[in-house]
């Protein structure tokens, strides 16, 4: 079986470059400490900006010496660091209302899982809950990883422990996760989250972290109640600077499937209409 070599760019949108087998072994003697015969294997990594000359002396800073891990396939890990939540969606799989349904790892525990995670050359981080930045110790699991040089990706959040002082936090740290943060439909989020002052609190923290330029997701559950503000949604998140939107079908939880018939979930068919209606009510922003 023939093992694929690859340049994976975690910096430049996760770009992947194939490499043969002898730029393959030039990228691992780069390492400061050879000296290499100019050949035209290194002219090609030199024009691509792949090596550069190293000045005499200067030794690669940890994160650039090569490593090997015995894992393959996998670059990202999704934690779950908390079960708890201050919301009581409606349609939250855990619809855990504040409580664990099982023991929360303390922090240790969760320090000892971000050096597994590095140990095995996972690369990236995606937080989600529960509700992640309920933890008190959310700083210290983040402050482990970078640590070890694993990337804060993403942070999935209800939005409403986003503050100036969270987002100085962030800033203070030089990294740039994404935000997904769930946003339900204008007149319809709080009435989906289970509580008063949701979407106020989404709103705001969607226009802060637009303000400070992070990459912000909003996440739409749409069901029969909302379909029909859907449109206008999407154009809300647009003219608030919204980089993505993406819109889910709320599926049949077991808290969902108690609520009354005129809440109920949609029929894919239904669904892939809305998708579409959407499509071209918005054809000329996203150019198809
Ligand atoms: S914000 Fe997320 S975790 Fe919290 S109750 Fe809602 S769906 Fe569940």
């Amino acid at each position: 079986m023939r093992i694929p070599r690859v340049l994976f760019n975690i910096n430049k949108n996760a770009s992947v470059r194939t490499l043969d087998l002898e730029e393959f072994d030039i990228l691992k003697k780069c390492d400061g400490n050879h000296d290499l015969e100019n050949n035209d294997v290194i002219k090609q990594l030199l024009n691509a900006n792949i090596i550069h000359l190293n000045e005499e002396g200067k030794k690669l800073e940890t994160n650039q010496q090569y490593k090997f891990f015995n894992n393959r396939y996998f670059h990202q890990v999704r934690w779950g660091l908390t079960e708890r939540c201050n919301y009581k969606c409606r349609h939250c799989f855990m619809a855990s209302d504040g409580e664990n349904r099982n023991d929360e790892l303390p922090l240790e525990d969760c320090l000892d899982i971000a050096n597994q995670i590095a140990d095995c050359g996972i690369e990236r981080v995606i937080f989600t809950g529960g509700e992640p930045l309920l933890r008190n110790d959310f700083f210290d699991i983040v402050d482990e990883l970078l640590k070890r040089n694993v990337k804060i990706a993403s942070i999935n959040t209800n939005g409403s422990l986003i503050t100036k002082e969270f987002i100085d936090e962030i800033i203070k740290r030089n990294i740039k996760p994404s935000f997904s943060v769930s946003f339900d439909g204008i007149g319809y989020h709080n009435w989906m989250r289970g509580v008063d002052g949701a979407e106020k609190d989404a709103l705001n923290a969607i226009k802060m972290l637009v303000e400070n330029d992070f990459y912000v997701i909003a996440v739409c559950c749409i069901h029969q109640g909302n379909i029909h503000v859907l449109n206008d949604t999407v154009e809300l998140m647009n003219n608030m600077g919204v980089t993505q939107v993406e819109v889910y079908r709320t599926a049949e939880t077991l808290r969902w499937s108690l609520l009354p018939e005129e809440n109920k979930a949609l029929s894919y068919e239904d669904c892939y209409d809305a998708y579409i209606d959407l499509l071209y009510a918005h054809k000329k922003k996203i150019g198809t």
